[in-house]
């Protein structure tokens, strides 16, 4: 048996109790750990956290935990070896698809370092000027964002244990509220020694980071008004989690970060863009072998542009070596696990009732892994060649698979029967006709990329979260945001308004950031 993983709660290490759940390899079945939250004492834990950890953090200024967050950054980034390896045995990750996970949080942790230096000896924020409330103006209100008294729960999902901690941790621990995150099981490690770094490095104050590994029984029963709870994962947990006491009773805050079916759209004739259109699906299929929140599921062409579509997609997917990662002929490694290849298999042939397979990655032997054994699994295009469509624009396939779907008219329409979606993606050179598409989709999408052939080799991916601009959807989505620069800080703050006369907040009001 492997080690159980320790959890950091009430500024100590605990293993939890019983035998735990193991974690595997996905591309050799070994197991590599275990983890169990079974016998924490959560009651103490979160007290710890709010008490010890938040006052530590609010007594700190914005550019003082901005600094923190700077060494955090620097102390991971020493560790960086380990990260990696954890990656490939727990994820089965081929490194470039490790680099977008462990990069993407060193890169957002330092993006939020400097953005939080910005807002200098402040520890509250200003939401725009006072304004008066009489004729003489002698009595005003002032808009105020102070971080809210409680502490951030993190529920991630599996696919991001590095980025999915950071991307939430940075605004949080910026704003001044501390953290306990509870990674999704399968890939818990990587998280979890992240924060043993951190922890060991002696950065931040005690009570400020927490990681809980393993079942998340009784976490939200523990949360309490003045807590907030980001939830990264499947709609139907989301939904599980959205009717807990903690948020229809104690009105805690949730933000929701789930499914979402994204659209590429072919938008013109020019053939920089339909090249773009095509290396860019072919990435999202393939990158983290397709299990990523914002990759390319529905990828619309005219339908004149079909056949010549389906060619082009299926000839560099062709070129994709899928296996064992510690191959470095492979471009493509596992999923996470064997559930998961399941997962996708079962969502395959729902999809497959109303499409056609116009590449089968399958008939190519894996390289150095057992197909019988290991969760690795080739990339699928699926076709809607016979009209209609139904579970194309409503099943989440979370692996490498994508449909390819001719239209004929309003593409945008077709965008928006995904339900609500992170990301669309736009290919064309008439920068005119794709503005007026982008605003079209604006209400169904929490983000717009539009790739014309002056950016064709500049832009930073359909898939890519970067921090300074939104991420999150609405709808099915999760109706989350997050990211987006100081705007993710607003989760974390509460907004009051302060009514009285100018000299109570003439202080405050110099004072404030903006
Ligand atoms: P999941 O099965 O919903 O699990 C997500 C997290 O919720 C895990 O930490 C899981 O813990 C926990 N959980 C499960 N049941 C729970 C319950 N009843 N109460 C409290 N927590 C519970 O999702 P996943 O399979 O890890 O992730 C894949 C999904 O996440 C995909 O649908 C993908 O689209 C979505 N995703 C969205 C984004 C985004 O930013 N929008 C990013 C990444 C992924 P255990 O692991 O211990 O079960």
């Amino acid at each position: 048996m492997t080690e159980i993983l320790k959890n950091y709660l009430g500024g100590e290490w605990t293993a939890g109790k019983g035998a735990g759940t193991p974690l595997v390899d996905p591309v050799t079945g070994d197991e590599v750990a275990r983890v169990s939250s079974d016998g924490l004492d959560l009651d103490r834990g979160f007290a710890f956290a709010r008490d010890a950890g938040g006052a530590a953090l609010r007594a700190r200024s914005y550019a003082e935990r901005a600094a923190l967050l700077a060494e955090v950054a620097k102390a991971l980034t020493a560790k960086k070896d380990d990260y990696y390896a954890i990656a490939l045995a727990n994820s089965g990750t081929t490194k470039g698809d490790s680099a977008v996970d462990i990069e993407g949080a060193l890169f957002t942790l330092s993006f939020y370092a400097k953005l939080g230096a910005d807002l200098g000896d402040a520890r509250h924020l200003l939401d725009g000027d006072g304004v008066s409330l009489n004729k003489d103006g002698s009595f005003r209100s002032q808009h105020v964002l102070t971080p809210t008294r409680g502490l951030a729960l993190f529920i991630n999902a599996f696919n991001f244990p590095a980025w999915g901690l950071w991307e939430k941790a940075a605004p949080a621990l910026l704003s001044g509220v501390p953290v306990v995150v509870k990674p999704a099981t399968a890939t818990a490690w990587l998280t979890q020694r992240m924060v043993a770094d951190v922890v060991a490095a002696g950065i931040l104050p005690p009570g400020a980071l927490s990681v809980v590994c393993g079942s998340a029984a009784g976490l939200l029963d523990r949360v309490g008004a003045f807590d907030v709870v980001s939830f990264t994962g499947s709609a139907e947990t989301a939904s599980k989690l959205r009717g807990h006491a903690a948020f229809t009773e104690r009105a805690a805050r949730i933000n929701v970060e789930a499914d979402s079916l994204n659209s590429a759209i072919l938008a013109d004739e020019a053939p920089e863009a339909f090249d773009a259109f095509v290396t860019e699906v072919v990435r999202e299929m393939t990158v983290k072998s397709g299990q990523k929140c914002t990759a390319i599921r529905r990828a619309f062409v005219p339908a004149a542009r079909f056949e010549a579509a389906r060619e082009a997609l299926a000839a560099k997917l062709a070129k994709i070596t899928v296996g064992n990662p510690r191959n470095e002929a492979v471009r493509m490694g596992s999923l996470v696990n064997r559930a998961q290849h399941d997962a996708v298999t079962r969502g395959l042939a729902t999809l497959a009732r109303e499409t056609e397979v116009l590449f089968d990655g399958s008939k190519v032997a894996l390289v150095d892994a057992d197909p019988a054994r290991s969760a690795c699994l080739p990339p699928t295009l699926l076709g809607l060649t016979k009209g209609g469509g139904d579970a194309v624009h409503s099943v989440e396939v979370f692996g490498p698979v994508a449909t390819l779907i001719p239209y004929d008219g309003d593409v945008a329409a077709l965008a928006r029967k995904g339900g609500g979606s992170l990301v669309a993606s736009l290919y064309g050179a008439d920068e005119a006709k794709l503005g007026e598409l982008a605003l079209s989709l604006a209400d169904t999408h929490g983000r717009v990329h539009v790739v014309t052939p002056a950016v064709a080799k500049a832009h930073t991916g359909h898939g890519n979260v970067m921090p300074q601009s939104l991420h999150g959807g609405p709808g099915r989505a999760g109706g989350g945001e997050e990211l987006g620069g100081l705007r993710a800080l607003g989760f974390y703050h509460r907004r009051t308004a302060v009514q009285s006369a100018a000299g109570v907040m003439a202080a405050a009001a110099k004072d404030g950031a903006r």
